[in-house]
């Protein structure tokens, strides 16, 4: 039987060890924390099947004047720390023209394509197991509020391409028909509102952090290893495996994957990997009041209003600070200034907003396939923006190409040696 050490236990390696599971190989997942603890717990709990074509970095003028000056939420950013970003947001730039993002939205829709199957199975096998996760999910999408009329004239346009060219579905709303949908929200907050898209096929979670913990049990229950222990003592041998020293003891393995979100190319420079990578963090809080049915995406203040057991989640758009940067949660500030004139919003709930880093590559896609120079470790990292929709279909893919079967769809645009 071969064997795998799977390193990092959010979606995507949660993801990959159960499709390596599938296909007969006894998989040990090694993490520091318990499964979905890190950015898979903190997102805005959204399976985005609408989202077949990934965040570009803005190229108009006066989009980029806006982000310069500081009168956008969506982004963020503290100058000292741009030294930082400089590369991987060089090379962001360069994968944003148009032409570039259209032939990646082509292979990153292909993923996105099969996320809600690749959930819906692992959820079937949840509930084969004893532990359904039906309580966790809803199927019925969510929705974008939009005040400025040539904005709201601008998304539509946008969905209206991706329903032809992709098949997303979605409807538009007035403030009456939104009102109706969403009685929690203000009156005056509708007032302000030009108008609402309602993506139809998205599912959405209560606690995205325990849909991965119980993916994680469904994978232990059918033999898998899940252990605490540090990914950085990872070493080559013996032989042509791997091995790692987990808290149980050493653990050896014909491949090792590493799936560690952000954390991943710090892994990978020891062994002459450079991975430069857009590090986009986010802070969501929960707060006691809210009353949503659906998630609601504030798209003028680049914020997503989550209703989850734990509150009304705020999640917010892309800060670039320095890695190890203490919090400074301006952008919630202001989403929740935003979010108190559209609905009874409460207390926060937590004492402090927690924060994460969106894994972002520079050209947008997930890094999947075998690592160029070390046969046997294969790379998972980088799915941005969407990963908790993707990490069981991207999953689905390594698996298939570790496992030598022809995969379900083209892995090329992913391979970690592109440019
Ligand atoms: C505010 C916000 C909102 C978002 N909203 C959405 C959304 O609605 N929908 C969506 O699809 N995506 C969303 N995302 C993106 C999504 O959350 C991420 O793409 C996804 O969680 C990445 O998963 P991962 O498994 O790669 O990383 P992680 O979930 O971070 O997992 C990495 C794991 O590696 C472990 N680890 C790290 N270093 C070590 C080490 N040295 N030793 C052992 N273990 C280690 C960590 O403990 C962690 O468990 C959002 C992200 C943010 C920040």
């Amino acid at each position: 039987m071969r064997q795998a050490i799977v390193l990092g236990a959010g979606m995507v390696g949660i993801g990959t060890a159960l499709h390596l599971q599938q296909r007969g190989w006894a998989v040990t997942v090694v993490d520091r924390r318990g499964p979905g603890q890190e950015t898979s717990y903190g997102n805005a709990g959204i399976i985005q099947s609408e989202a077949v074509s990934p965040h570009a970095m803005p190229r108009g003028v006066r989009r980029l004047l806006a982000m310069a000056t500081g009168q956008t939420n969506d982004v963020h950013y503290h100058p000292g720390a741009l030294p930082d970003h400089a590369e991987p947001l060089a090379r962001y730039w360069w994968h944003s023209e148009p032409d570039r993002h259209r032939r990646i939205s082509d292979a990153y829709a292909r993923l996105i394509a099969a996320a809600t199957a690749e959930h819906g199975a692992l959820m079937a096998g949840c509930a084969a197991n004893g532990r359904p996760v039906d309580g966790l999910v809803r199927r019925e999408g969510f929705r974008a509020i939009f005040r400025d009329p040539a904005d709201f004239d601008e998304a539509v346009a946008e969905v209206e391409h991706h329903r032809q060219r992709w098949g997303v579905r979605y409807a538009t709303l007035t403030p009456a028909e939104l009102a109706r949908a969403e009685p929690a929200l203000t009156q005056s907050g509708v007032a302000a509102i030009h108008g609402a898209i309602h993506w139809l096929d998205p599912w959405t979670l209560s606690d995205p952090g325990a849909l991965v913990a119980a993916y994680a049990q469904s994978f232990v229950k059918a033999g898998g290893r899940l252990v605490q222990g540090d990914a950085a003592t990872l070493t080559a041998g013996p032989g042509d495996g791997w091995s790692v020293t987990t808290d149980d003891g050493p653990v050896e393995a014909d491949a090792a994957v590493v799936a560690l979100g952000p954390w991943s190319p710090a892994l990978l420079q020891p062994l002459g990997y450079r991975f430069p990578m857009v590090r986009k963090r986010g802070y969501h809080q929960h707060y006691s009041g809210g009353g949503l049915s659906l998630p609601l995406l504030d798209a003028d203040f680049g914020c997503v209003l989550a209703p989850m057991a734990r509150g009304l989640r705020i999640t917010t758009g892309a800060q670039l600070t320095h890695a190890d940067a203490p919090a400074d949660p301006v952008q919630l500030a202001r989403a929740e200034a935003a979010a108190r004139a559209l609905l009874d919003l409460g207390d926060p709930v937590n004492p402090t907003p927690w924060f994460g880093t969106r894994p972002c590559m520079p050209d947008m896609l997930p890094v999947i396939g075998q690592a160029p120079r070390h046969p046997g470790l294969w790379l998972h990292f980088g799915h941005g923006h969407q990963g908790l929709t993707m990490g069981p279909a991207s999953g689905r893919l390594l698996a298939e190409l570790m496992s030598g079967e022809r995969p379900f769809t083209d892995p090329d645009a992913f391979r970690p040696e592109r440019r």
